[in-house]
């Protein structure tokens, strides 16, 4: 028996249209909630949130059917599609009163759950936010790995800071979500938001399985959809960028100039050639510089916009 308090755990899972591996999911639920209740792992009063993220099929019959027969099963329907960001946000919300500790993970059980022993330790040690990592992207096709690849890597060199091969499957701390709602953008990315609360962290790697029944939620146009939103939400160096690159040109225009001029005084060309040529180059640096400015403003409006907290208490000794 754990020498700790055990802690009341919620499992938030978003779900759409997942009729097809709910009662999977919930059998296999219900067998490792009890094993982990009686071994005093997770306290009797955890749960497992389904979050209806308006699915059209018979996915909230299915959980309101399941809450019916065994209340460790909670429900929470939203009134339209938002998407799993949005549904999982949408849960951790809701329920944040409700434990101390809570795990995101996918409803087609993609992601191992063998690994709630290794992410409760790591709790109890005092980690507030516990990531999983695959270990290896071996069940992905060649596609799905390499993109995977090139956006962590489009990422760092944004500056934005992720854990490479974390998708949300990760424990929580209480006041992690709870700092987590102080965040109220609306373009959600979490992964690149809850490395951004602080805290102390840790990461657990597994085997990523594949989908044991439907079809993915993610087709290309969401995965990518994802992606762009991951890197505009949090980082301005896009148009940092493009300040970078007027300025090169107002420079390279410059010089220009003088390289016209001597063509001009040597008598190397035709009327007219030297002030257009002085005017395209210069005209269009100062364009660019122009738009340049106005995104850097821009880039400060959008982090006001964002109204994100400006710092984060860990601990308060008075
Ligand atoms: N999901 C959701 N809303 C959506 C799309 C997906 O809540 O609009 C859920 C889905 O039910 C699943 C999780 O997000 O629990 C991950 O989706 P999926 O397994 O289809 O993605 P993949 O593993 O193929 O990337
Ligand atoms: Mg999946």
């Amino acid at each position: 028996m754990p020498m700790y308090e055990t802690p009341t755990v919620a499992f938030i899972i978003p779900c759409y249209n997942e009729t097809d591996v709910l009662p999977l999911t919930i059998r296999t639920l219900q067998s490792l909630l009890m094993q982990w209740k009686e071994e005093r792992l997770i306290a009797h009063d955890s749960f497992v949130l389904f979050v209806d993220d308006g699915s059209k099929d018979a996915t909230w019959a299915c959980i309101t059917a399941i809450h019916e027969q065994d209340d460790q099963f909670h429900g929470l329907k939203l009134a339209h599609n938002v998407g799993h960001q949005q549904a999982l946000f949408g849960g951790l919300k809701e329920s944040r009163t409700q434990a101390e500790c809570f795990i995101s993970l996918d409803a087609d059980l993609q992601d191992d759950l063998g690994i709630v022993p290794a992410f409760l330790e790591q709790f109890h040690i005092g980690h507030d936010i516990v990531y999983g990592v695959r270990a290896d992207r071996s069940s992905d096709s060649w596609f799905k790995r390499t993109s995977a690849e090139g956006f962590y890597r489009v990422m760092t060199l944004l500056g934005v800071e992720t854990i490479p091969d974390h998708a949300d499957y990760r424990l929580m701390s209480r006041r992690s979500v709870e700092t987590l709602c102080d965040f109220p953008e609306r373009n959600l990315f979490l992964r690149g938001i809850v490395p951004t609360l602080g805290f102390k962290t840790t990461t657990v790697s597994y085997q990523r399985q594949r989908r044991q029944a439907g079809e993915s939620k993610y087709p290309l146009r969401k995965m990518l959809q994802l992606a762009w939103d991951g890197i505009t939400s949090f980082s301005v160096r896009p148009i940092k960028l493009l300040f970078f690159i007027s300025v090169l040109m107002l420079i390279v225009s410059i010089g220009f100039v003088g390289y016209a001029f001597y063509r001009q005084m040597v008598g190397e060309t035709i009327n007219g050639w030297t002030s257009l040529m002085m005017s395209i180059w210069f005209i269009g640096g100062l364009q660019l510089f122009g738009i340049g400015l106005i995104g850097e403003y821009i880039g400060k409006i959008y982090q006001e916009v964002k109204r994100r907290p400006r710092y984060v208490v860990e601990e308060k000794r008075q």
